[in-house]
């Protein structure tokens, strides 16, 4: 079972990277909050028991969460394995999934880190602007408006939403980037990080982790 963790900061496109290292490898995707709602949908124990957290405020234990990672991993489209996406987020998480997955003779075979340097995240994340009337979007270097401050397409006013303010983006990035660190170097301890640089276009970022984890081709390990 091939069991891939994806690493990376918010805006790095990690999550983009996932699904298009799922899609070529033929492994599901599993991202932590899908596992939720569809626990929550589905009624399950593990559901019933994480809306009880959820409906208090509390944040759900790791135990709750590895376990329904661990049910999914089960399903039948995980029988090959599966790449992780948004857990673990700590590292007690990191070490409670290497516990479980080594009760079933599993491990973790990489941890792939997108990397890109807060700077850059921060100008990806920070530079949103809505306009006034419809919330068409804006960005500053991504895709800029003919005239500053004025909607290309309705001619509005563009704001700026507090949460995509420079200040708040970098309080809410470094403490996100703390706790992403704990689960680095963790990995990096355990052998098995690999970073890439995010900073390239999707494409070559892709190739570059493709690299790092299929040092055989696919097809010569399952003919
Ligand atoms: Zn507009």
């Amino acid at each position: 079972m091939r069991v891939l963790v994806m690493l990376g900061a918010p805006g790095a496109g990690k999550g983009t990277q996932a699904h298009i290292l799922a899609r070529h490898l033929g492994l599901p995707r599993v991202a932590t909050g899908d596992l939720f709602r569809a626990a929550l949908r589905d009624g399950t124990p593990l559901g019933v028991a994480a809306k009880g957290y959820m409906d208090r405020g509390e944040l759900v234990p790791d135990e709750i969460t590895i376990n329904m990672l661990l049910e999914r991993l089960g399903a039948a489209d995980a029988a090959r394995g599966a790449i992780l996406d948004g857990f673990p987020r700590t590292r007690a998480q990191a070490e409670a999934l290497d516990r479980a997955l080594d009760e079933r003779t599993a491990a973790v075979e990489a941890a792939l880190l997108v990397d890109v340097p807060a700077e850059d995240l921060l100008a990806r994340l920070s530079g949103r602007w809505l306009c006034e009337a419809a919330g068409h979007t804006f960005h500053e270097t991504a895709y800029p408006p003919r005239v500053a401050g004025i909607c290309d397409i309705c001619g509005s006013r563009l704001i700026q939403r507090d949460d995509d303010r420079p200040a708040v983006v970098r309080a809410r990035l470094e403490k996100q980037l703390g706790a992403m660190e704990d689960v680095v170097d963790y990995y990096r301890a355990a052998g098995v990080l690999q970073v890439v640089d995010g900073r390239r276009p999707i494409a070559a970022v892709s190739n570059d982790l493709l690299d790092c984890i299929e040092p055989v081709p696919y097809w010569r390990t399952h003919l």
